[in-house]
């Protein structure tokens, strides 16, 4: 038998005892002729007590062995109130070692002395500390949660393929050859998209997934080529039920795993959310929306101002607590159209260019703003798209710089009437902004000939503090619809046949109406948790190069594999 309980569970209560435990040496303390030593197992850590003589000559013990001991369980003498068994110990009367250890590369404490890399190469030792250990419990939570308020709410798990072939749905496909079909292909999927549509012909009513997509994509530190949706379909919706239905259930794993309410979220148009905050993926958290000034500069007439095609600013409130560092930061910017103007306690006025911006206009901008002494006002001016993307960096900048952002709070918001087409320089050809089966606004379609860049698609996005969460869409479900739209992305009925011949054959059979979402689990975890890096909820992530460190993936092919496979 290796344990009567494990590392983590006794108590006061049971003093008296004789237990049996098994574990990993945390801790060994010598003091003469006793040992104390930490033993740790999944579920926590419990102190030994152990008479020198039991542990015989040539019987060494070190960090990480794994030994099996039986004894009494005793009150402590000198407690330790920062873990659950620190009121007891063990009296050892029996020692077995299990297993031996070699000194690990990295400390197995809470806070290692181990970078990412080390910790990456050995996750097996990793893992046995309690930060991923529980990032890892509450992922299983999560999905737990997932899985349970979807299928109470009549949505079916099903599997879909992973060895598909290639569609354009974005991104580059990872391939992988056929050794039984000479010059084949497959590819793994970027999504389960089409098989959920096909569900939904199939009569199949709600549909959910949590699954593996493969992206062949550059990593970086929020993104893996292989990482995790929480893919959903519906049939007979439309924008208005997912909405509300998915806002229930971001809702509903907020207060179970976070015990957090949030408040109704908010829908911001596409194209507002560039105007008001200069990003698709704004982080409301800490307001400071931008200010339209090209009526307030013709008015006021004021010079070179009034000639810009576009002027905004934003108001920092009650910067004088960072009045120190405003400099510092403003010496970082690299961006020569803006200007600022501080308006300090004593309630005098500073601004970036004393020549241009006279006492009078910055009175001007100060009673527009409704700024108070104390307040920073924040300008930016020129062409329109430069002038709002600028200015959305500068203050997310601003927000990070004076720590603005709350991690405790959370912002959802959907993003709606997503612009469907986007121009392609390099390929010269429209693209899907999501994908070519998101279906246009109705009213819309008749742009298609005439301007397609103003097509409003019905897809929506998830934001939460800034970070796209979610992403779906209504999709077409009417043939010749879905044949246009994949005429207008420049695909000949050829391609159309071969790449989606199977798909347009579905819907000669009757179609519904449906739609639905997918939400990156990887980014929702990590978001819930605050932390920054998706590889601590990832239990074999790859690094931000794509590579899994450990297993040295990818690698080589020995020739007769190429052979095998056709590729030599
Ligand atoms: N398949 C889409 C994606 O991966 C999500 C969706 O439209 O439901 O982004």
């Amino acid at each position: 038998m290796y344990r009567t309980h494990n590392c983590g569970e006794l108590r006061i209560k049971d003093v008296g005892k004789e237990v049996i435990l098994s574990g990993w040496i945390q801790k060994i303390r010598n003091l003469g002729s006793l040992l104390f030593m930490d033993i740790r197992d999944y579920f926590g850590i419990t102190q030994l007590m152990i008479s020198k003589k039991l542990v015989k000559k040539n019987f060494l013990l070190g960090k990480e062995f794994i030994i099996r001991i039986r004894g009494k369980v005793v009150e402590r003498f000198s407690k330790n109130n920062n873990i659950p068994t620190g009121e007891i110990e063990i009296s050892v009367s029996h020692i077995d070692l299990l297993n031996s250890s070699l000194p690990t590369p990295f400390t197995i404490e809470d806070q290692t002395d181990g970078n990412e890399e080390i910790r990456m190469i050995y996750r097996y030792l990793d893992m046995r500390r309690n930060p991923i250990k529980n990032n890892l419990i509450i992922r299983h939570n999560l999905t737990l949660e997932i899985r349970n308020f979807l299928s109470e709410n009549g949505f079916l798990e099903i599997e879909t393929p992973v060895l598909i072939n290639h569609t354009p749905e974005g991104a580059r496909s990872f391939v992988v050859p056929s050794r039984i079909h000479i010059d084949k292909f497959y590819a793994l999927a970027q999504s389960p998209q089409l098989f959920k549509q096909l569900l939904m012909i199939g009569g199949i009513d709600k549909y959910f997934q949590i699954v593996k997509c493969f992206r062949d994509e550059d990593s970086r530190s929020d993104r893996q080529i292989e990482f995790t949706q929480i893919d959903c379909e519906m049939s007979f919706v439309e924008v208005h039920d997912v909405l509300v239905f998915f806002e229930n259930f971001i809702k509903h794993i907020f207060k179970k795993i976070k015990k957090i309410q949030l408040d109704p979220f908010p829908c911001i148009s596409y194209s507002n959310a560039i105007k008001i905050y200069g990003t698709d993926s704004p982080d409301i958290r800490f307001g400071m929306p931008f200010i339209e000034l090209n009526d307030l500069v013709k008015k006021k007439d004021i010079n070179f101002l009034k000639t810009q095609e576009l002027v905004i600013g934003i108001k920092i409130k009650k910067y004088h607590n960072i009045y120190d560092k405003i400099d510092f930061f403003l010496k970082k910017i690299e961006n020569d159209n803006f200007f600022w103007i501080k308006y300090l306690c004593d309630q005098t006025l500073l601004s970036s260019n004393q020549s241009f911006l006279n006492k009078k206009i910055l009175e001007i901008f100060v009673k527009y703003f409704k700024a108070i002494p104390g307040d920073f006002l924040f300008f930016s001016y020129g062409k329109k798209r430069k002038t709002r993307e600028k200015l959305g960096e500068i203050r997310l900048k601003i927000a990070d710089f004076f720590n603005l952002k709350n991690s405790k709070i959370y912002q959802p918001l959907w993003i709606t009437d997503i612009p469907l087409l986007k121009w392609d320089k390099q390929f010269k050809k429209y693209k899907s902004v999501h994908h070519p089966f998101t279906s246009p606004k109705e009213e819309d379609i008749h742009l298609l000939k005439t301007n397609p860049k103003k097509i409003r698609s019905k897809s929506y996005d998830l934001i939460i503090n800034g970070i796209e969460i979610g992403s779906g869409s209504i999709r077409i479900h009417n043939k010749n619809i879905q044949n246009f739209i994949f005429k207008h992305l420049g695909f000949s009925q050829k391609e159309i046949e071969s790449k989606f011949g199977f798909f347009i054959k579905a819907f000669e059979y009757g179609v519904p109406p449906h739609g639905g979402i997918a939400f990156g689990l990887d980014r929702l975890v990590n978001l819930m948790e605050e932390d920054k890096n998706i590889k601590n909820f990832i239990a074999f992530p790859k690094n931000n190069y794509g590579k899994d460190v450990m297993i040295n993936a990818p690698s080589f092919l020995e020739k007769e594999k190429l052979k095998e496979l056709h590729l030599r």
